[in-house]
């Protein structure tokens, strides 16, 4: 074996001095921190002298170059990529509104100055105007979510999983709770009822069959040891066919008998009966407190379409004890959550307003006519380029999402592109790692965008992507 001298592969690599002296490093330098700069060029030199290690033949010698030009560039590069922040925008081309990957719920464009200025300023958080002394954070959304439920009191903590935590820990510590085997759901990012359970110190008595629970088995379970009846909502499954189920009204009666509280997770909060806009009947919370559901818990960032967080309402001696468990301390939401959550909800008292301006809802709700405008919109743009491809609008499904809504899937129009001399794959990778991050669905060999989750104000920036990935 001929051993390679590499000596002058090496003296090809520069000297951080050397780099940091050119004009280029130096605009660099205005433009980033000079620590990101420094870090930069340190690893591109250290890339290239890895590289260099690496040659094994002379004709891979021949072929190495590195000019200070490729130094600076790739320096610029790695800048770049060192400043930008992990938490990017992306496109959601996928269709579901609630990607749990993707963020969930997004914050209605319309409450940005009440959010900017609860960040920004200094605000009553947890001071009593009236009285000029300490306050609670707590009170900030009770009125508003009375209003529009009609439940007793509230209180919010970090999201749903801890709001079921706080609840049981509060309600059911050294006793039992009593669930249908039925309900035991996993929700996405692995949220167990049951292990939810075991943490906040309350014993789960399972009843029933998975498909079948009767009233008569929730009876049966009640011991001396009892302190709650709960009801899980299987958002994101459904047993089909042969099923039964017992509703919050039964459930409600029998805890009057036996003088225990029930308890409903209902999952997603809807305020709103989505059944008038062509949707599957999901119960809103009102229902469950009319219904007379001791506690309701739910998450503020799935068809409410707020912040994350986990909304308690219900009665008012129950949620003042919860004021009390230290957990609560634990759990407790910050000010942008109880800020943005308020002014969402307030949005609700206009349901017109709430349907047009909350984008979770707007999304979900959007008319057939609004989808094909938007396709056509998206499909103009893209026409325009011209691509080596198989382009065209064809009808797609969207989904919900965010273990919402498991059977709903909603008709949409999507943009299907078939490159013809390059793998779909290849396109769809392409459009994720663009500086757009455009996120979609491959299938059928068709990399398709439904346009119902792509806000109008995106499309220039998705034909933009598509034109560089066909480059
Ligand atoms: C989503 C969901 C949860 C968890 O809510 P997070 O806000 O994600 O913590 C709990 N229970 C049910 C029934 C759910 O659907």
């Amino acid at each position: 074996m001929v051993r390679l001298n590499k000596k002058e592969l090496f003296k090809m690599l520069p000297s951080v001095d050397e780099v940091l002296s050119q004009k280029e490093i130096e605009e660099l330098i205005e433009k980033y921190p000079r620590s990101i700069v420094l870090e930069s060029i340190r690893e591109v030199i250290d890339i290239n002298r890895k590289t260099i290690v690496a040659i094994k033949t002379e004709e891979e010698a021949e072929k190495f170059s590195l000019t200070m030009e490729k130094v600076i560039e790739e320096t610029e590069r790695k800048a770049r990529d060192n400043y930008a922040l992990s938490l990017k925008k992306v496109i959601n081309g996928t269709g579901t509104v609630l990607h749990t990957n993707l963020g969930r719920s997004l914050i209605s464009e319309k409450i940005k100055d009440e959010i900017w200025t609860a960040a920004s300023r200094y605000s009553n958080l947890e001071y009593d105007l009236e009285k000029g002394e300490r306050g609670s954070r707590y009170v900030h959304l009770t009125d508003m979510i009375k209003r529009l439920t009609g439940a007793e009191d509230v209180l919010v903590v970090n999201n749903n999983a801890a709001a079921v935590m706080l609840v049981l820990s509060t309600m059911a510590k050294g006793g039992e709770a009593i669930v249908s085997r039925g309900e035991l759901v996993e929700v996405g990012g692995s949220f167990r009822i049951p292990s939810v359970m075991a943490l906040s110190g309350a014993d789960l008595v399972e009843i029933g069959a998975t498909n079948k629970t009767h009233l008569k088995d929730y009876e049966e379970a009640i011991t001396e040891n009892t302190r709650a009846l709960m009801k899980v909502h299987t958002s994101n499954y459904r047993i089909m066919g042969f099923t039964e189920s017992i509703s919050v009204a039964e459930l409600v009666e029998l805890g009057k008998k036996y003088n225990l509280p029930v308890i409903e997770d209902l999952g997603s909060g809807v305020f709103i009966d989505l059944s008038k806009y062509g949707l599957e009947y999901e119960p809103t919370v009102l229902d469950s407190i009319h219904r007379g559901a001791d506690i309701v818990t739910f998450s503020g960032d799935k068809m409410l379409g707020g912040a994350q967080a986990g909304i308690i309402v219900g009665k008012k001696k129950y949620i003042s004890a919860m004021k009390k468990n230290q957990l609560t301390r634990a759990l407790r939401v910050d000010k942008l959550t109880i800020c943005a959550l308020e002014a969402t909800l307030r949005m609700y008292l206009d349901e017109e307003e709430a349907v047009k301006n909350i984008p979770t809802l707007n999304m979900i709700t959007m008319p057939m006519e609004e989808l094909e405008r938007k396709a056509n919109l998206l499909y103009a743009e893209i026409e325009k380029l011209n691509l080596d491809a198989d382009v065209h609008i064809e009808e797609c499904l969207s989904q919900v999402g965010g273990g919402s809504m498991p059977l709903e899937t909603m008709k949409s129009r999507g943009i299907a592109i078939t490159p013809n001399n390059m793998n779909v794959s290849t396109l769809e990778r392409k459009l994720r790692l663009s500086d757009s991050h455009i996120i979609a669905r491959v299938y059928d060999n068709k990399y398709v965008l439904d346009v119902r989750t792509i806000f109008e104000d995106e499309f220039v920036d998705v034909a933009n992507e598509l034109k560089l990935a066909f480059m």
